[in-house]
């Protein structure tokens, strides 16, 4: 069976999750933890947030944000969680860094509104502003996961959560070598792992990406659709990637997949697709 038609007959677990980092609901495996689709932190089952309340409601806060389109909001709200010193914290702040700034490069015309109103003042320069803004956003992004990796290095911790955040970290800084040491190191086993391993295929491109990604739609992981679009999509198999992008919108209602399906189709364009 191919990797699209396993995907498109994913059947959606039905167990409602709410992510102990950023809030976002989504539908999971009873009795399993799961990968947040938006900031893709560990969502234990019990649903009570490891993190401090007042810090939970600042990350939420900001994902709140992003979704009503007050991207000035959430990124003042994300310069207030950049000193923290929890990687966890950091971690799940480097996702939403990285969707604004995605949805800043993307969508010069209106996301920017927030931003350009501070600027009203010089209202010729809005698309170079717009760039200023998204590669500002896309550094904060890096310097998040920097802290997140330098922090778990000294503090030696080799739980299964900070090998998994470290390794992804490693992954999102496209230092897919660090990554692979970091994995190889760990037996495959548990679905963290097994995720963060099916992000490295896909992402670094490795032969095992199928493999990997259908082994974790098999086990109900909802975000390994997304990984089954990305990895059709950098197979020049535009139409099939948009139409798992579909698929997953219709159940997690997320900003993320408005601007990868935007990504998609200017690649294709760009191709003559
Ligand atoms: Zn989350």
């Amino acid at each position: 069976m191919s990797l699209y038609h396993t995907a498109r007959t994913f059947k959606l677990p039905e167990s409602k999750a709410r992510c102990t980092y950023c809030s976002t609901e989504y539908m999971r495996v009873e009795g399993q933890y799961s990968i947040c689709p938006l900031c893709e932190s560990i969502v234990a089952t019990g649903e009570k947030s490891p993190l401090d309340p007042a810090l939970l409601s600042k990350l939420a806060g900001i994902k709140v944000s992003i979704t009503k389109g007050s991207y000035l909001e959430a990124a003042e709200n994300a310069e207030t969680l950049a000193t923290s010193q929890d990687p966890k914290v950091l971690y799940a702040l480097a996702s939403l860094y990285k969707l604004l700034s995605d949805i800043t490069y993307l969508d010069v015309d209106y996301s920017l509104k927030a931003f350009m109103e501070r600027n009203a003042d010089n209202k010729n320069n809005e698309t170079k502003r717009n760039k200023h803004n998204a590669m500002h956003l896309e550094s904060r992004n890096r310097e998040c996961l920097h802290k997140c990796i330098e922090i778990l290095e000294l503090s030696g911790a080799s739980d299964e959560q900070s090998i998994f955040i470290k390794a992804m970290a490693e992954i999102k800084l496209k230092r897919y070598a660090h990554a692979t040491i970091i994995l190889s190191k760990q037996p495959d086993k548990g679905l963290a792992l097994m995720y963060a391993n099916m992000v490295l295929a896909t992402d670094s491109k490795e032969k095992t990406a199928e493999k990997r990604i259908t082994a974790l739609l098999k086990a109900g992981e909802t975000s390994a659709i997304f990984y089954a679009a990305k990895y059709l999509a950098m197979r020049k198999e535009f139409d099939n990637a948009e139409r798992l992008i579909d698929i997953i919108s219709a159940f997690v209602n997320l900003p993320k997949y408005g601007i990868y399906k935007k990504k998609i189709s200017s690649v294709a364009q760009a191709a003559g697709v």
